[in-house]
C-alpha cells in the first residue's frame, strides 16, 4: 500500500447496517440503483443551488446521471457532475451513519442484529420509507471506490471499501466536479452489467429523477 492511502475503521453502527442491508435485503437488492441515482440527483441539485451565488460552480448545461456497465472489468460505474465531497465528507458521509436517511434507516431497523430478525413482511416499508442508502451498494459489489471532487476545489479524493469494517482514502485526480462511483460486481451480479436490466431497473424505481440518465449500451 503506497503511503499516501490511509486507513480507517467503520464505527460499530456501520458495520451492523452493512451486515443487515447486505444479508436482509438480497431479494430487493435492485434497489441499489435507485438508491445511487438518487444521490447522484441530489448533489446535482445542490451543485445547480449552490450556482446561484457562486459562478464557479455552475452545473455543465448537458449534466446527467451516467450509468456505464463494463463487461471486460465488470463494474457499474455511476457518474455525475454533481456538488462532490470533499475528503472530509466522503469521511463524514461514507463512513458513519450521521447522515439522514441512513440514520432513519437504521433506528427504524431497532434491535435487528442479524438478518432473521427483519420480518419478510416489513422489508417493502422499510426500503420504501426510509431508503436504504448508499450502503446498498454492498449488496451487489464487493468492492466500491467513489472518486470526488468537490465543486470549488481542485483535489480529489478516492474512498474506496470492501463493505467489511474498513475504508480507505487516497488523493487522486478528477478533470471536473461531481463524482464516480465504481462497483467492482460480486460473481451472482452479473445481471447488472445488462444494459436492458439497468434501463428496466431505472424506469421502475428513479422514474420520479428529473435529471437526465444515460446508460451505456442504449442506442449503440
Ligand atoms: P442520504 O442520501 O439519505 O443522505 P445516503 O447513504 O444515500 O444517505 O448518502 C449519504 C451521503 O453521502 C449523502 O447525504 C451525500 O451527502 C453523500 N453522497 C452520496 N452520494 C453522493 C454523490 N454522488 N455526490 C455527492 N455526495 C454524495
Ligand atoms: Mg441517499
Amino acid at each position: 500500500m503506497s503511503d499516501t492511502v490511509e486507513r480507517h475503521e467503520f464505527g460499530a453502527e456501520v458495520g451492523r447496517l452493512l451486515d443487515l442491508v447486505v444479508h436482509a435485503l438480497y431479494s430487493d437488492r435492485e434497489i441499489f440503483l435507485r438508491e445511487l441515482v438518487a444521490n447522484a440527483a441530489d448533489a446535482m441539485d445542490r451543485r445547480r443551488f449552490e450556482a446561484l451565488t457562486d459562478q464557479a460552480s455552475a452545473l455543465p448545461p448537458d449534466a446527467k446521471v451516467r450509468i456505464v456497465p463494463d463487461k471486460a472489468a465488470r463494474t457499474l460505474t455511476l457518474s455525475d457532475a454533481g456538488i462532490g465531497m470533499t475528503k472530509a465528507e466522503l469521511a463524514q458521509n461514507l463512513g458513519t451513519i450521521a447522515r439522514s436517511g441512513t440514520r432513519a434507516f437504521s433506528q427504524a431497523l431497532g434491535d435487528a442484529k442479524n438478518a432473521a430478525d427483519i420480518k419478510p413482511e416489513d422489508k417493502p416499508s422499510l426500503i420504501g420509507q426510509f431508503g436504504v442508502g448508499f450502503y446498498s451498494a454492498f449488496m451487489v459489489a464487493d468492492r466500491v471506490t467513489v472518486t470526488s471532487r468537490r465543486a470549488g476545489s481542485e483535489e480529489a479524493w478516492t474512498w474506496a471499501s470492501e463493505g467489511q469494517g474498513s475504508y480507505t482514502l487516497e488523493p487522486a485526480t478528477r478533470a471536473e466536479p461531481g463524482t464516480d462511483i465504481v462497483l467492482h460486481l460480486k460473481a451472482d451480479a452479473d445481471e447488472y452489467l445488462e444494459s436492458y436490466r439497468l434501463d428496466h431497473v431505472v424506469r421502475k424505481w428513479a422514474d420520479h429523477i428529473t435529471v437526465p440518465i444515460a446508460i451505456t449500451g442504449e442506442d449503440g
